[in-house]
Order: C-alpha cells, then structure tokens, then sequence
C-alpha cells in the first residue's frame, strides 16, 4: 500500500510502500459446525437451532454455532453445579496446577488463537497476536499463582467460593475477556457456564477444546453459545449464585433488575467515555501516539477507549496538525496482515450504528477529518475520523459510540478539564499528559474514572485491577480484587 504524504511541516519524508503482509491462515482447523460445551463434552442443542458467525472482513461464514435453549442452559448450570463440591474441595494447589496447564497450552496455541480472533472478530493481527491472546494466557498464570494462597490474599478471612458463575462477555476481545472471567473464578473454586458473543463465538469455542485437552474436571467450565436470549436465560436461572457480565450499560441495567431481590451477586463492567487530557507540557509526540492508540486501537471498540481528547488550548493547532498528519499514515483493511493499523469493524450492526453518529455529526454541524484514501469495498471498515470543537452538550461527546471516531475539546485550566471530563454519565477510565507528576496525581484523584492512565493509555496488566464508577458499572476484575469478586 503506498502512504501519502501529508501537507503538514512535520512531514513522513518517506514514502513507505507497504508489500502485504497476510498472516497464513493454512494452519487453521475450523469445524463446519460447533456444539455446546456442556459437562466436558461437546452436545449438540436441544433447541436444534445453529447460527452462523462470518469474518467482518470480507462478510464469509467461518462456521455455524449451536443457539442454546432454556434447555441447554439448564443442562449447563447442572452440569456446573454437579462439578462444584469436588472442584471447590480439591486441594487449591491441585486447581492452581489446571489454571497453569490451560495458560501453557494458550501460549502453545497462541499463533491459531490470534488468527481466529482476527478471522471471527476483526481485529488486526498485530492486536491479537501481541495484545489479547499474551493477555488471555497472562490471566491464567497471574490467577494460577492465586489459588493455593487465598489465605495470604485475604489475611484473617476464611474465604469460600461462590458456587456457580454465570458469565458473559462481549465481542470486543473475545478471548481476553474469556480468560479475565474463568481464570479467577476458578482460581477461588467457583465452576462456571461462560456466554460468548453472537458474534465471536470461535476462540471461546477453541478454549472449550483447550479445556478438554487440559484434563480439567468435567462441568467446571461449561461455554454455551447463543444470543441475548440465551444470555437472559442463564442470568434468570434460580441455581446461578453469581453473575459477572461485560457489555453494554442498557443490558447491565436489564440484568440488575432481573436479579433484584435474589442473593445473586453482580459485577457489571460497562460502557465508558473515556477523557484523553493533553497539557501544554506534556512531551507532544508521545501524546499524539498515545490518542492514536487510545482511540483506534482495535477500532475504538474498547470500552475504556479515549474517545473524549481534551487539549489545552495553547497546543490546540499543533496537536490537532499532528493528529491529521498521523491518520495519513495509517493502514486501515486487511485484519490479517500484519502491517494493518485499523482492522474491520465487528458486524454490521455496529458498522451501523458508526454511520449514525458520523450522520449525527454532520448534522450538529461539526468541522471533521478523514483521510481520503479508499477502504475495501467488502466487509465492514469506517475510516478513522476527528471532529473538532466538539460542544460538551453534542451527542457525539454524550455518548459511547464504539468505534473509530474522536471527538477534541479544549480547555485553559485545570479545574475546568476536570468538570468536563466528569460531566458524562460514564466513569471507566481516563488519561493525563503532563511533564508534572504533580499535576498527573492531581488529576488521577479528581477524575471520576476507575482507571487513570499518566503519559500513556490502553495499558492493561492482570495484576491490576479494572472497572467503573457511575453507568461505567461496579466491581473489579483484575488483581486481588478481581479474586474477591469471587469469594464469599
Ligand atoms: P451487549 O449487547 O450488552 O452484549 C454483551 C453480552 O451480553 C453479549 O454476549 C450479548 O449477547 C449478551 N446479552 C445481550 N442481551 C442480553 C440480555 N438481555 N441478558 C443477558 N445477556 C445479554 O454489549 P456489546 O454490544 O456486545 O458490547 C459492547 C459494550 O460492552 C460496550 O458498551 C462496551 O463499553 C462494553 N464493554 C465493557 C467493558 C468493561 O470492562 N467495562 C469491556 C468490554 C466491553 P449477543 O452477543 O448475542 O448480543
Ligand atoms: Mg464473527
């Protein structure tokens, strides 16, 4: 792919040309159809009912999936529950050691792991192979090392599992956000029935074969696929003791009140807008990188994206220059070759609701930016885009749009950063660049965000723990916290 140059004085002297770089997908074993893993085994539905998954690349079926039933998520949850007193009486030690053994063979498997999630989600290689699936397997390890001491993670507490887990996840980073859920409610000894998205169903699929090959006991982890249906259906199930669910704030809220007035107990990560605040201090270049990464990493589908870009006004040219310059030389297309910087939006659906709030935009009357080379004619792809002078009222600041499109506000003062980067409905994360770790500090404890980033952005360690304040949701995964989510 050939980059064009930019106008702007801090031009890419080079003109880079990109030969592709496709990632091989000839090793990769999909099944025509897949089944639900329930008590060890792969069971076709009760329900008889398959849907299709397709890569969002270039709109292919890659597989047909079971949609489970009331039925099967029956099965499921007994399944999890006939596995819970040998599983949560075994020596933790004995646990720990399956915990290790799936992280290995995750590492094992890295390389078909990363080309699935990229195939069925959408994402670009370089994301999945250097970013989710170290991530998903880092999981494991980090929670592995947990179990056989929960007596020194909680000093004089007795702790116990929960029971059983239902838990379900986004499509987002399908793989990762599978490992941030079973790994530590494992590690505490809870079994569990895992829902993946409609539209990322393979690499849990994958995981549910990964188990299998690790020997670990029957009906510990069960993964069901299907729709919201399902997912409705195994939150309102009366043997479920915990629900931990990743997605949108509007399904949170549906889920908080079908469990009003049960002993379940909930943790809920959801939807962010995340502040990236730029001062005049702050080292330019590694801040222009940082709201790159912040907003585009895999396609501003992040909940704790930094789609709210604050700049100080005396740097406000500059940074916005900069930002135009760095969208020319960005690669949006093929998720599989390895020089892609923006990979395929995940469905349809969403492509749409992109569109919309590009449309709104245009209608708030809106200065914006895209760059003006072409994207693939099939599959789903949106061109990166900046809006300036966005109003703090505007519709594109309110709400989390779950794509590639940035939103730049300014401020003089601290104090007014700070009342604008609250005043949203959400409170997941946020960033700060400043040569003052004074001012970070300052910041990192009157932003109203469950995570501050300080001259960088989109970090994520399993050691650290990870969650919202306000619409964002309540409870933590992540570190120790992320253990007591799952204990008594
Ligand atoms: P979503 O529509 O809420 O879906 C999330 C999961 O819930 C999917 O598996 C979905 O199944 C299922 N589901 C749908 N309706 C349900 C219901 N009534 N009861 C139970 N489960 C139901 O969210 P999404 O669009 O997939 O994901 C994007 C959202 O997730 C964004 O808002 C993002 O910010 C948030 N997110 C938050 C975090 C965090 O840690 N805070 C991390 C990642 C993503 P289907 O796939 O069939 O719809
Ligand atoms: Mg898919």
């Amino acid at each position: 792919m050939k980059q064009k140059q930019n106008s702007f004085s801090l031009k890419y002297d080079t003109e880079w040309e990109y030969a592709p770089a496709p990632e091989s997908t000839a090793h990769i074993e999909l099944k025509p159809k897949y089944d639900l893993f329930i008590g060890g085994k792969f069971l076709a539905p009760k329900s008889k009912k398959y849907f299709k998954t397709i890569n969002p690349a270039n709109e292919k079926v890659l597989a047909e999936v079971a949609e489970a039933g009331t039925e099967d998520v029956n099965d499921a949850v007994s399944a999890a529950r006939k596995a819970f007193p040998k599983w949560s009486s075994m020596p933790a030690k004995e646990r720990g050691k399956y915990l290790f053994r799936i992280a290995r063979l995750i590492q094992e498997r890295a390389r078909e792991f990363s080309v699935i999630e990229s195939m069925d989600g959408g994402k670009p290689i370089r994301e999945s192979r250097d970013i989710d699936i170290p991530l998903a397997a880092a999981h494991f390890f980090y929670y592995a090392g947990w179990a056989d001491k929960l007596e020194y993670a909680f000093p004089n507490r007795k702790v116990e599992p929960l029971g059983v887990a239902a838990q379900i996840i986004p499509w987002n980073f399908p793989l990762l956000m599978a490992a941030w859920k079973i790994a530590p409610a494992l590690a505490c000894g809870n079994c569990v029935v895992l829902k993946p998205a409609e539209t990322t169903p393979l690499t849990a699929l994958k995981l549910a074969e990964l188990i299998q090959e690790s020997g670990l006991p029957v009906g510990v982890v069960n993964i069901i696929t299907g729709d919201g249906k399902t997912g409705a259906a195994l939150v309102e199930h009366p043997d479920v003791d915990k629900i931990a669910f990743t997605g949108s704030t509007e399904v949170g809220k549906l889920i908080q009140k079908s469990i009003a007035g049960t002993n379940k107990k909930a943790t809920l990560e959801l939807g962010g807008k995340g502040a990236n605040i730029i001062f005049e201090d702050a080292p330019i270049d590694q801040a222009v990188e940082g709201i790159i990464n912040g907003i585009f990493f895999n396609q501003g589908h992040v909940c704790c994206a930094g789609s709210r870009l604050f700049v100080q006004e005396s740097i406000k040219t500059v940074v916005e220059q900069k930002l135009k310059a760095r969208l020319e030389t960005l690669i949006v297309g093929d998720p599989l070759d390895k020089n892609t910087d923006i990979g395929a939006i995940n469905s349809k659906q969403q492509l749409e609701t992109i569109k919309n709030y590009l449309k709104i935009g245009k209608e708030e009357g809106l200065e914006s930016f895209q760059v003006k080379s072409s994207i693939p004619k099939k599959g789903f792809f949106c061109q990166p885009t900046l809006f300036f002078d966005v109003a703090q009222s505007s519709r594109l600041v309110q709400e989390e749009i779950f794509g590639p499109v940035l939103t730049i506000q300014t401020f003089r003062t601290v104090d007014e950063v700070i009342e604008k980067a609250n005043n949203t409905p959400y409170g997941l994360s946020a960033g700060v660049w400043t040569d003052k770790g004074s001012k970070a500090f300052n910041l990192s404890s009157r932003l109203k965000a469950g995570v501050v980033w300080a001259n960088t952005f989109n970090k994520f360690d399993p050691t650290s723990p990870f969650g919202g304040y306000k619409e964002s949701g309540f409870g933590r995964e992540g570190g120790l916290h992320g253990l007591e989510a799952y204990l008594k």
